[in-house]
């Protein structure tokens, strides 16, 4: 079907949607209002949703959809918090807790390097007592493995963690990582902005304010980061739009932000007494509204982890145009009861973009296009796009041989 047929079609069916006013404004391109954005959560019919959605990012993203080659990597799970929702922390008297030396961080690097990957994601808890240097030494020593390797590590909030116990200010700490080699911030720690609900979920962690200014501080340091919003627990849908709101203000303040990842709530082995994970419908819901309230990303994501990769791909013709990437070890979500796998091979999110009827494509960290697949083939790449940093590490010519397992 032509781009022209699938907009007459979804214009058709949006004249006769509960949603036909909001659709108008969407194919006008005006801005959606938080009034707006509500309605849009509370709307029954997520067909009609699902439509506007797409096509909204069919006009930001054409018929591509992205992946990338990454593993992400705990460098510990001891945390001074005990946040009611997470599954991950443990103290120092847990038997199951842990610590990775740079060394150990290497060698699973070097493994991952092997298998084609461009991006190292990496994250841990607010450890208690490990030095600064810790850090940037672990930044410098996987950087040292091939400069073109893309570090993405630390939530806002183990930034701010950081420098508190360096006694440093922000700004100091998040320039010492980036001369030491950091690409790009992780979005995580966000959780829901609402006050009610952040001391409800995660007692003691810092506030949206805090949050936002660690972003927006990287951001006019020249970084860029993604963010996110955990969702499906005890959060109203005004605290979503609430959330919403308040990431879409620093994106146009400081367009910083390459994209949003909504991450649908585990529920095991947890504090909270939520013991389900968001349904179907609300997961591709949440995924319809962002794209069409966060009119200034460019990129929304289905988190395959936390969704499942089966809703992560229907979940593309509801306004997500990334898949995120094959992971190869996550702790994080199953450790609070995803069931999903720990890793995906590459020619498997080629097949499910392909199966949603769009073109795969390659990204990098800063959601750059890589390599630009065939869209119908199984083996063909018909455009590479690499250069300077943006270049994958490895590059491979046949899909199945990407990530291991
Ligand atoms: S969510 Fe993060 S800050 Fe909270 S307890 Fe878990 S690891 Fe610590």
């Amino acid at each position: 079907m032509t781009n022209c047929g699938s907009l007459t079609l979804v214009s058709f069916a949006l004249r006769h949607s509960e949603l036909k006013d909001l659709a108008a404004k969407v194919e006008a391109g005006v801005r959606l209002s938080e009034a707006d954005a509500l309605r849009l959560f509370q709307s029954t019919d997520l067909n009609a949703l699902g439509a506007l959605a797409s096509l909204a990012n069919e006009r930001r993203n054409g018929r591509h959809a992205s992946y990338i080659l990454n593993r992400y990597l705990n460098y510990s799970n001891y945390c001074i918090l005990s946040c009611q929702f997470c599954a991950f922390s443990r103290k120092k008297r847990d038997r199951d807790g842990f610590e990775l030396t740079a060394e150990e961080m290497v060698a699973k690097a070097r493994e991952a390097l092997a298998l084609g990957i461009t991006e190292l994601h990496i994250v841990g808890g607010l450890h208690p007592t490990l030095p600064f240097s810790y850090y940037t030494g672990f930044i410098r020593a996987l950087k040292a493995l091939d400069s073109r390797l893309q570090l993405k590590c630390f939530t806002a909030i183990e930034i701010l963690h950081l420098a508190w116990l360096a006694k440093k200010p922000v700004r100091e700490v998040l320039l010492e990582f980036k001369d030491a080699g950091l690409a790009a911030l992780t979005g995580g720690g966000a959780e829901v902005f609402a006050p009610k609900v952040r001391q409800q979920i995660a007692t003691g962690k810092e506030s949206a304010a805090e949050y936002l200014e660690v972003h927006r501080t990287w951001h006019q340091l020249g970084g860029r980061s993604t963010c996110t919003m955990l969702f499906g627990h005890v959060e109203s849908l005004e605290d979503r739009v609430d959330h919403l709101r308040q990431l879409r203000g620093l994106q146009d303040e400081t367009h910083g932000f390459s994209g949003f990842i909504p991450l649908p709530y585990q529920p095991d082995n947890n504090r909270l007494p939520v013991k389900h994970s968001p349904t179907g419908q609300d997961m591709l819901r949440t995924m319809a509204v962002a794209r069409l309230y966060l009119d200034n990303f460019d990129h929304i994501t289905a988190y395959w982890v936390g969704m499942g990769l089966k809703m992560a791909q229907v979940a593309l013709s509801y306004g997500a145009d990334d898949l995120h990437g094959t992971i190869i070890e996550e702790h994080i979500f199953h450790m609070a009861g995803a069931q999903s796998p720990q890793l995906q091979h590459e020619k498997d999110l080629i097949k499910a973009i392909r199966e949603a009827g769009r073109i795969p494509v390659q990204r990098n960290t800063f959601y750059e296009r890589i390599k630009v697949w065939d869209e119908t083939s199984t083996a063909q790449v018909i455009r590479t796009e690499a250069g300077g940093d943006a270049s994958p590490v490895r590059f491979q010519e046949t899909e199945s041989a990407t990530t291991g397992g």
